[in-house]
């Protein structure tokens, strides 16, 4: 970041009189500080935009635009950062001077200029540049800070997953785009079969280094960029699948088991598997007014328990179980003699059915 030694300046001096410039230049070059000239305010623009400088020197009187025109012309450029300005003007009254502090001058400076009076004066606007910087250098601290803060607010520590807070966000967002498109939006609430006895067999701290492999797994099966993974709290995650009609989700809830199945997190004391296993409640609709997160939530969870029941390692969706059509698929085995004769491949996890709701 930009700290500015007090002798090091890069000034822009502009006056018209050859006589004036010399003189200036000179001193300022002997209290160390680079200078660059420019005869008339046109020229100062361009050498303005070519080098930057620290701050400006500007006579009020010179032939076409004068210093308050300039001034004005140099603030409209300056986007954010700010340039001292100091007038030195042969004209001694008081509403020069106030026209050309309204014109964006920082200091009026009547000629001829005592050496040490211009010297004093630059170490008082330089004092304040640096303490512009300074606030500059926090104020950008500040936003990093709270873009971190935001992060770790909508984000659990352990997985790394968006969080019970950050799936709000998703969530809320994912409804109202789906409102908006008329198109079918899933919630999967996948809950980690019999993760106490987990816990009590393997330990506690086991059971952490689970949870974030059952995570890592989940992200992995996410593979469009507007599907999310979250931990909704404890061991229950919950995916939002935009754009994902019924039989997808059922496709993806097929790849999820044989993720897990194939991951083979030893679960010693589980009855539904020797492995870390899943079962999820699934429910999908096109949302209208009366959706609500709420009501998409507890008909997930009705059919998580559902999916429970009926021995765990599973997952179950609520509308299916309503859905004539695929009444005697209602349950979502997962035995290959279970699927569908034409369900498509478990490796298709990215391929979503859209046929249908
Ligand atoms: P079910 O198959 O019916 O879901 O049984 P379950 O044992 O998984 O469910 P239950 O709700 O009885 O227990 C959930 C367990 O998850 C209990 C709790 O200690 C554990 N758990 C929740 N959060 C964490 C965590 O952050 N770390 C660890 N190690 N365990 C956790
Ligand atoms: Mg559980
Ligand atoms: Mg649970």
């Amino acid at each position: 970041m930009f700290t500015r030694s007090l002798t090091e300046l890069t000034i822009l001096l502009v006056d018209d009189d050859k006589a004036v410039r010399a003189y200036l230049s000179h001193l300022l070059k002997l209290a160390g500080h680079q200078v660059i000239e420019a005869a008339d305010a046109i020229s100062a623009l361009v050498l303005f935009d070519q080098h930057r400088p620290d701050l400006a020197l500007l006579d009020v009187v010179m032939p076409g635009h004068d210093g308050c025109w300039l001034a004005r012309r140099l603030r409209e450029r300056e986007a954010g950062q700010w340039m001292p300005i100091i007038f030195l003007s042969s004209r001694d009254n008081d509403e020069d001077l106030a026209l050309a502090i309204d014109a964006g001058g920082d200091d009026y400076l009547v000629k001829p200029v005592s050496p040490v009076v211009l010297s004093a004066k630059l170490r008082a606007m330089c004092r304040l540049r640096v303490m512009q910087d300074r606030m500059q250098e926090l104020s950008e601290q500040l936003s990093a800070t709270n873009r971190d803060l935001q992060h770790l607010s909508e984000h659990d520590t352990l997985t790394g997953l968006l969080n019970r807070r950050g799936f709000d966000v998703r969530i809320a967002y994912a409804i109202a785009v789906a409102r908006r498109s008329k198109t079918p939006l899933t919630l999967m609430m996948c809950d980690i079969d019999q993760f106490k006895t987990y816990n009590d067999t393997l330990g506690h701290p086991a059971g952490d280094v689970c949870l974030s492999q059952v995570a890592k797994l989940l992200e992995q099966v996410c593979r469009r960029p507007s599907d999310v993974a979250t931990r909704y709290g404890g061991e229950e995650f919950v995916l939002i699948l935009p754009d994902t009609p019924k039989s997808g989700a059922m496709t993806l809830a097929r790849a999820i088991r044989r993720v897990y199945e194939r991951a083979a997190l030893p679960h010693p004391a589980s009855v539904a598997a020797p492995y870390v296993t899943l079962s999820g409640g699934i429910t999908t609709c096109v949302p209208n007014d009366s959706t609500t997160v709420e009501g998409m939530l507890k008909r997930a969870d009705e059919a998580l328990y559902v999916a429970k029941s009926k021995g765990r390692n599973r997952f179950f969706s609520f509308e299916m179980q309503v859905d004539s059509s695929v009444s005697n698929s209602e349950f979502l085995h997962f035995s290959q003699d279970a699927h569908p004769a034409d369900a498509p491949p478990v490796t298709n996890a990215g391929q979503r059915l859209n046929s249908d709701l």
